[in-house]
């Protein structure tokens, strides 16, 4: 039973998450560090290994071309969808990217696939719930915002793969929230999902017909989120900083991330305290002290929050609904646990919303709960089968780059629709199958999401062959196209890679099976090379004290000596080469004047008259010694 453990999972802009069902309810399991986030940020070490999370962070600050964050922004989109992107975010693509490619980002001086760098995030999630079951987890639900389209449904899904993970379901994201809350349980209304999360607000309107969810619209701003009231807020203190002390810190990165930390920490602490210190430390021995209270924070991001209100307003329109018939209101995403904006989606929904459980882990409580329902593992399996909607309109191109639409925006998934076409020529062999997504008119103005030919068709008049082209979108909203001509039956199917995706082979290619293996075959040897350049030290040390050197030292010099020897002999014993480094960098640190001794007598020894190799300047403990410096915090 235990192999067929699913787990759910939240792969965020920001912050990533795993929970599973513990008996009736979901619950997160934490990360090494304790904790529930696994911040959606990725890095390669100077060794080339990567590092996932709280850890990758500093590396966004101290070498930011080996990090890279918000990769969810470019998960299955190609050069032209993401321009604006480019704008914001310091993306660093590969030099050698041609027309069409997958997308491929740099990390020192490698390069990853967007669904590659995923992968990475959910490997991470997969080692943390393999560690907590202590067994390895196989299976997953992951969620995905509910406009991602066929493109970026695909990554996700090849991301899972790359990542040792069979992926059994795309959830969308206000779905797994409203699963959370049971909402399914009340079986009819409609469910205002408004997630505020990092760096994207996503408003959805739900509607629940016999316990199946129907996303009926979806709106947002891809470029509005806690992030933005970071940003805010350290603009403000720059502007405090340079009227106040009459520094200028625009364009000091350490200042600017020091006083980052200090914001998101104060923004964090408003959210439960009605006022906080600021306290930043800045160079030149410098003091930025100020004291905001929750009201003038509130009245400082209005405008952020602000933004959030059109968006509402839109899908309700859309979703041809008043603020009034809205049942339930449910807060997702980190920055929903601001006081204010709680009050604003209270005053545009006009009810309270729901704010039981902690807003930026819901939607991966809700994928538990759908992983749950996929692994037989609830009752109410039978009839809590999770419809989603498609959100954009698919179809293909006909004669004049027309789109002709064959399945509708909005309609319920899985989905599945048909259409007839014929020849245009005497004799026409060939057919060209161009698939489009999006809502205009013209070919040309829609995503090209694949094409396919149906050949072989037998020669006939214009107009004769009677060709069925048939839509199918299964339940994770990847699209599935088929074309046959039915007075010969020839036939053509695909599933549609998206342009920009990859292929079955490129995704074979990228899985990281070995990645795990690496990491512990670089642990060991790692511990073998700190034991032995330990047992350097500790030789020379012991030659060190049958020196005359040694009797020119203190008695405290000696016992501090003595000590770090110690130490070091005994983490020397234990598997942790961080601590060994550790205790010999101790150790070839307080050697330092044992070594300039031994080198003064040495060379003393040099001026009477003997050679460099007569004297006994041994091995050292000689000072300072080029530890190879763990390179792989
Ligand atoms: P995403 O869905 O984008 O991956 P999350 O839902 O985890 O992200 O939200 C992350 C955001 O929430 C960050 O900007 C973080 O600073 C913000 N956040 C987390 N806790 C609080 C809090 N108590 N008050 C205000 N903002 C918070
Ligand atoms: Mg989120």
């Amino acid at each position: 039973m235990a192999t067929d453990r699913i787990v759910g999972i939240d792969l965020g802009t920001t912050n990533s998450l795993v929970a599973f069902m513990q008996g009736e309810s979901p619950v997160v399991i934490p990360g090494e560090d304790g904790s529930n986030l696994v911040p959606s940020v990725v890095a390669l070490d100077q060794g080339g290994k990567p590092i996932v999370g709280n850890r990758a962070r500093n590396y966004l600050i101290e070498t930011p071309e080996r990090a890279v964050y918000s990769i969810k922004r470019l998960m299955g989109r190609g050069m032209e969808d993401i321009q604006e992107e480019l704008k914001f975010f310091p993306f660093r693509l590969a030099d050698d990217l041609e027309a069409g490619e997958v997308i491929r980002i740099k990390l020192g001086d490698k390069t990853f696939t967007p669904p590659e760098i995923s992968a990475l995030i959910l490997r991470q999630l997969k080692r943390n719930a393999d560690r907590f079951f202590g067994e390895p987890v196989t299976k997953a639900v992951i969620t995905v915002p509910a406009y991602f389209n066929d493109a970026q449904r695909q990554a996700t899904k090849d991301a899972g793969r790359i990542a040792g993970l069979e992926v059994l379901r795309l959830v969308n994201e206000p779905t797994a929230a409203s699963l959370a809350y049971g909402l399914d349980r009340k079986q009819n209304g409609v469910v205002a999902v408004y997630d505020f999360g990092g760096g994207t607000f996503d408003i959805s309107i739900l509607k629940l017909h016999d316990g199946i969810f129907e996303v009926i619209a979806t709106n947002g701003d891809t470029h509005l989120g806690g992030d933005d009231i970071d940003n805010f807020l350290i603009t403000i203190a720059l502007d405090d900083i340079r009227g106040d002390l009459g520094l200028d810190l625009r364009r000091n990165g350490e200042a600017v991330q020091a006083i980052r930390k200090v914001v998101i920490e104060a923004k964090i602490a408003l959210s439960s305290q009605v006022s906080v210190k600021l306290d930043v430390e800045l160079p030149g021995g410098e003091r930025y002290l100020r004291e905001i209270t929750r009201e003038q924070f509130e009245q400082l991001i209005q405008p952020v929050i602000d933004r959030t209100v059109g968006p509402c307003k839109q899908a309700l329109k859309d979703a041809g609904l008043k603020p009034e018939q809205i049942d339930e209101v449910v807060l997702v995403g980190g920055s929903t646990r601001i006081p204010r904006v709680r009050a604003i989606v209270q005053e545009l929904f006009g009810r309270e919303p729901h704010t039981e459980m902690n807003p930026d882990e819901v939607v991966a409580l809700g994928a538990a709960i759908q992983a749950n329902i996929l692994g037989g593992g609830s009752e109410a399996t039978e009839n809590m089968l999770l419809l989603d909607v498609t959100p954009l309109s698919l179809g293909i191109e006909v004669a004049g780059g027309v789109t002709d639409k064959i399945i509708l925006r909005n309609s319920t998934v899985p989905a599945s629709a048909t259409q007839h076409y014929t020849t245009q020529v005497d004799g026409q062999a060939n057919v060209a199958i161009h698939v489009l997504q999006g809502e205009r008119e013209l070919a040309k103005d829609c995503r090209s999401l694949a094409r396919f030919d149906l050949k072989g068709i037998p020669p006939m008049a214009a107009g004769m062959p009677r060709i069925e082209v048939k839509f199918l979108i299964d339940a994770n909203g990847i699209l599935h196209v088929s074309a046959r001509e039915q007075r010969s039956g020839k036939e053509t199917e695909i599933q549609v890679q998206p342009s920009y995706g990859l292929t079955d082979e490129q995704v074979e290619g990228m899985i990281l099976d070995s990645f795990d293996n690496a990491e512990e075959d670089f642990r060991r040897r790692q511990v073998i090379e700190a034991r032995n350049e330990a047992e350097t030290i500790l030789t020379a040390l012991d030659k060190g004290k049958k020196s005359p050197a040694w009797g020119r030292l203190t008695t405290n010099e000696k016992k501090q000596i003595a000590k770090m020897e110690k130490s070091l002999i005994a983490v020397k014993a234990e598997d942790d080469y961080r601590a060994i480094r550790k205790a010999i960098d101790a150790l070839n640190q307080g050697s330092m004047r044992l070594a300039e001794l031994m080198m003064d007598s040495a060379v003393s020894t040099v001026l009477k008259g003997k050679t460099m190799e007569d004297a006994d300047v041994g091995e050292g403990p000689t000072a300072p010694h080029p530890v190879a410096k763990a390179e792989f915090e």
